[in-house]
């Protein structure tokens, strides 16, 4: 690296001495430089250049120190531990980077005692290679023609190697013994060594078996299915259903994107891994030449011809030194050869034309992928390197069924409309500019999103003991180094010179909080100490790989370090696991939890290392939701648990981490004074995120909610629509109120606007609620407008009062606070905790579990004392509860009013055994007025609370999600702030006396 930046720089300084000596020679020609202009043209050029010469001398100087620091860390490491220090994964790529998702066989394959497979279908392959001819001259689907010349040299070479290596296999299977092969289901079926294959075995069990059987695994190695067993052992059929099957079954696909690519382009084929969507293949195109999305019906066509042959996967071990003069046309796979592959062998595969360095596994053969689609191109570099060639992508997605490929092809039809850049866009919540790429413009309303998430989490931190901090965004790289970040992870960090050091923005919070935490001696007294941060964090992603919010080089996390004790760690853990349930809650996403632990590679004790990961494995049982393992897969430095929650179209994302680090306390020398009085004890970090980055966040629930926002956190909350400019004073004074008990409110007074079409835009914006006029009822129209967005309908009165669980008949017989003895759900709210699962729907009935508070007691229906019980309610507001519900100070309603126009005020108690949602004390104002035997009524429930007064944590609960949050702010578990709620005016039949919207 730092020696083809060397060439870089030194190739750009000879560059800039050229132009130098053109402009002095242009000066010169123009008489002493009247011509300034010409001047100036070439001087932004050179401008450029210097100042592009000037980042690369200075990465230089970066890379050779980082490299310097890390030869001498290993060398130390090695010392200290006679064993081979640890090293980024090969291939250097940083976690931050964007990388395909691994080729999970190739690990294991490398350690494979590998033995060359008899060519089954020798005769299939001459049939094959006519039809090929046959293919190229009338075709049906366009290629090159000839194929590119290193096709058939290549070929020439394998066909040689591979009849050598089938006669050592004859030779193998001549000398086959018998084998025994345990299946799934514990049965043992007899097998000859090098003879029998997963194949055969699997069509003894069922030939649908066999039909669908994508991969093998055999002693937990991915085996190919026509592969020989070569000893006794395990084995296990896998379809497209498993995960490993669908990553072989898309790298499978991928060399007939290949083989096509090559058929088509000609060009040299680079990597073609399998992905999260389907899989890609890169490839190097001389010239000018890229692809275009023209094309992709060629090449689809000439895919499907390579389905049809049937072409089977052959598997060929070959050494490195024949390798490299099979693929010496193509430097990249030449480059692959000497960079990666550290074995004297290493295998390829062939089908049909195709020989690709590979390790493989791959189905049997191509007509095995039913159905195939590409759908994406773009360009990118060689390893996504910048400085490297540029390399064209093809994508592509394969399935075993054409109907699985029309899901697929609808999921992301909705997808699309799902995008957050599009909703973004739309909605003016952000966007992006060229002049600071990944970097995120946040528009107001974007913002509002951005704080409310924030502020969220923030509350959470007050409630569960996490201090928040704020500490610098540059440092100087000695402190990178003392992390251990600078060895590893300084190509994605944003550095620069200052006066004689390097500083460098921070991708992450913790070395920060490390200086913090060894600020002054520490005491086992304030341990656990819980630093959080939402500190803005940068990392030098490649342009290329910059997308929308979610990756992106400026972001915020919820980001927070623990420093605890060993002991601490299960009860830290447990809640962190809590926390995220909270959150992840209110968001409604569901998750998946996995455990990873120790990898073959760790640093650190490894008694410690058990005492960790049985903690959190007891943390995990204790939280009681499900959760995977998966073994070796923790850092070096820790086990950590893996959060991926999943979205409401079944996405799934990564968000949350809870990383246990000892490696860090270690490298920065943290200690604190233990309970026994050693100053030297050593404090465990746990890093935990709940939302990750608040941008990808932001993503993710843009998606997921698909533009349409919880009242909680959504931008546009409540519209006012006046009916005619006379109305337009009183929504003016209407928003303002709603704006002063903060939400975000808007009236449209834009005159030359229609009613139909002002609601119309508001509903496109997706504002919570629409209030249709706020003045003077009309008579004889529609009723009035109050759309409540989140579920779609615009409600139109009358509205049907809510309904308690609990008729309110004997109320008189309820008059202490918590009576003992009674029925549970007729407990006051006062006097029971609710849990907070937040799925409270608006007019839908809700359940809470609840439990009564201690030393209440309570029995359930049959009179059964019960510690807990299910509280059934209709999720509406307290203020929509059926008038016995509740008592006012004034008991006048419109029925029994005879005078129209006139205003009547009350301020009304629901009864402390029924429940409901919101204030439990509101104001109920009334504007009756009369016309032609109806009466109407104007009404609105406003109630402003200040202050607290005797409300429980069950209501504030509700206040995040739907209808029911709109009333309870704060989230501190008192309620000092103001709810206020004031919607709207409803129709009220005659039959009906009032009503409160
Ligand atoms: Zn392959
Ligand atoms: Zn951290």
């Amino acid at each position: 690296m730092a020696d083809c930046l060397a060439a870089r720089l030194t190739a750009q300084e000879e560059q800039i001495r050229l132009l130098t000596a053109e402009i002095s020679a242009l000066r010169d020609g123009l008489n002493g430089g009247t011509d300034r202009a010409a001047v100036a043209a070439v001087s932004p050029e050179l401008d450029s250049l210097r100042a592009e010469n000037e980042k690369l001398r200075y990465r230089l100087v970066h890379l050779r120190r980082g490299l310097q620091a890390e030869l001498e860390m290993e060398k130390e490491k090695e010392e200290a531990q006679g064993r081979k220090p640890l090293a980024e994964p090969k291939g250097g790529r940083t976690p931050g980077r964007s990388t395909p998702k691994p080729q999970k066989t190739d690990s294991r394959a490398d350690n494979m005692v590998t033995v060359p497979v008899p060519d089954k279908k020798p005769m299939e392959k001459n049939k094959k290679e006519k039809k090929q001819d046959k293919g190229r001259v009338n075709g049906g689907a366009k290629e090159l023609n000839p194929w590119p010349a290193y096709v058939p040299e290549r070929l020439s070479l394998y066909e040689q190697l591979k009849e050598e290596s089938d006669a050592l296999l004859a030779k193998k299977a001549a000398d086959s013994k018998p084998i025994i092969v345990e299946l799934t289901d514990g049965q043992k079926v007899p097998g000859k060594s090098w003879v029998t294959t997963p194949y055969q075995l699997a069509c003894g069990i069922s030939q649908g078996l066999a039909d669908s059987a994508v991969i093998s695994r055999v002693n937990g190695e991915l085996w190919d299915l026509d592969r020989p067993l070569e000893q006794d052992c395990s084995l296990e059929i896998l379809r497209f259903d498993n995960e490993d099957a669908q990553a072989v079954y898309w790298h499978s696909s991928a060399h007939i994107l290949g083989e096509a690519m090559e058929r088509f382009y000609g060009g040299c084929l680079c990597y073609g891994p399998p992905i999260e969507n389907g899989f890609y293949y890169d490839m190097f195109l001389d010239g000018q030449k890229s692809v275009s999305s023209t094309e992709f019906g060629d090449l689809e066509a000439l895919c499907k011809s390579v389905v049809k042959e049937k072409q089977p996967f052959e598997r060929l071990e070959i050494s490195k030194e024949t390798l490299l003069k099979m693929f010496k046309y193509n430097k990249f796979k030449c480059r692959i050869l000497n960079e990666k592959v550290t074995t004297p062998t290493t295998t390829v595969y062939r089908c049909g034309p195709l020989i690709d360095l590979c390790r493989g596994p791959h189905v049997r053969h191509t007509g095995k992928i039913k159905a195939m689609k590409i759908y994406k191109n773009s360009s990118t570099y060689w390893e996504g390197r910048s400085d490297m060639e540029t390399l064209q992508r093809i994508y592509g997605i394969s399935f075993p069924d054409s109907k699985m490929l029309k899901e697929w092809e609808r999921f992301q039809e909705e997808a699309k409309s799902r995008d957050h850049r599009k909703i973004g866009k739309d909605q003016e919540l952000f966007f992006f500019h060229d002049l600071s790429p990944g970097s995120c413009f946040f528009m107001p309303r974007g913002a509002y999103i951005y704080n409310t998430l924030t502020e969220f989490i923030r509350d959470e931190y007050w409630r569960r003991g996490f201090q928040e901090v704020a500490s610098p965004n540059i440092y100087n790289s000695k402190l990178w180094e003392t992390s251990g970040h600078w060895q590893h992870y300084s190509e994605n960090m944003f550095s620069f010179p200052v006066e004689d050091d390097v500083f460098a923005l921070k991708p992450m919070n913790c070395p920060g909080h490390c200086l913090m935490f060894s600020h002054r001696p520490r005491s086992w007294r304030e341990l656990p100490l819980r630093l959080a941060d939402f500190g803005v964090l940068h990392r030098n992603e490649l342009s290329g790989t910059l997308t929308g919010l979610t990756r992106v080089r400026r972001f915020q996390q919820d980001d927070a370090h623990i420093f605890c004790v060993m002991d601490q760690i299960e009860s830290e853990m447990k809640g962190c696991l809590d926390f995220l349930r909270c959150v992840y809650d209110v968001f409604g996403f569901s998750f998946q939890l996995y455990l990873s632990t120790r990898p073959e590679k760790y640093l650190g004790d490894i008694a410690v290392w058990n005492q960790a990961e049985k903690q959190l494995e007891n943390s995990l049982n204790e939280f009681g939701e499900p959760w995977k393992l998966n073994p070796g897969d923790g850092a070096f430095y820790g086990p950590k648990i893996d959060i991926k929650i999943k979205d409401a179209i079944g996405r799934y994302h990564q968000c949350a981490t809870i990383q246990l680090d000892f490696q860090l306390p270690i490298r920065f020398n943290l200690t604190f004074v233990g309970k026994d009085g050693d100053d030297k004890a050593r404090p465990v970090i746990i890093h935990r995120a709940i939302l990750g980055s608040v941008e990808r966040m932001i993503a993710i629930l843009t998606e997921n909610y698909a533009g349409k926002w919880p009242l909680w956190l959504s931008p546009r909350q409540v519209m006012l629509v006046p009916i005619n400019p006379s109305c337009e004073d009183y929504a003016n004074k209407v928003c303002k109120q709603f704006t002063e008990a903060g939400f975000m409110a808007d009236a449209d007074l834009d005159s030359s606007c229609l009613l139909n079409k002002k609601i119309r835009n508001a509903q496109l914006a997706q504002y919570n609620f629409i209030l249709g006029y706020l003045s003077s009822p009309h008579v004889g129209q529609d009723p009035p407008y109050t759309r409540d967005a989140q579920h779609g309908a615009i409600i139109t009165s009358p509205v049907v009062p809510a309904v308690a669980s609990v008729p309110p008949t004997d109320e008189e017989s309820y008059t202490s606070k918590c009576p003992s003895g009674g029925p549970c759900d007729r407990l006051p709210a006062s006097c029971i905790q609710c849990n907070h699962r937040y799925n409270c729907t608006y007019g839908k009935p809700a359940d809470f579990s609840c439990k009564p508070k201690k030393g209440v007691h309570c029995v359930g229906k049959s009179g059964e004392q019960q510690s807990n019980f299910t509280l059934s309610i209709i999720c509406q507001f307290c203020w929509q509860l059926n008038t016995s519900a509740y008592r006012c100070s004034n008991p006048t309603n419109c029925m029994t009013v005879a005078c129209p126009r006139k205003r009547y005020n009350a301020t009304c108690d629901v009864f402390d055994h029924v429940h409901c949602l919101g204030n439990r004390r509101f104001q109920k104002r009334l504007f009756c007025n009369w016309t032609g035997g109806y009466k109407w009524s104007t009404a609105l429930a406003l109630s402003i609370t200040l202050g607290g007064f005797g409300a429980d944590r069950f209501y504030l609960g509700q206040w995040r999600e739907g209808l029911g949050k709109l009333f309870s702010f704060g989230g501190l578990g008192i309620w000092t702030l103001i709810d206020v709620l004031l919607i709207g005016v409803g129709y009220v039949g005659p039959a009906d006396g009032s009503l409160y919207i």
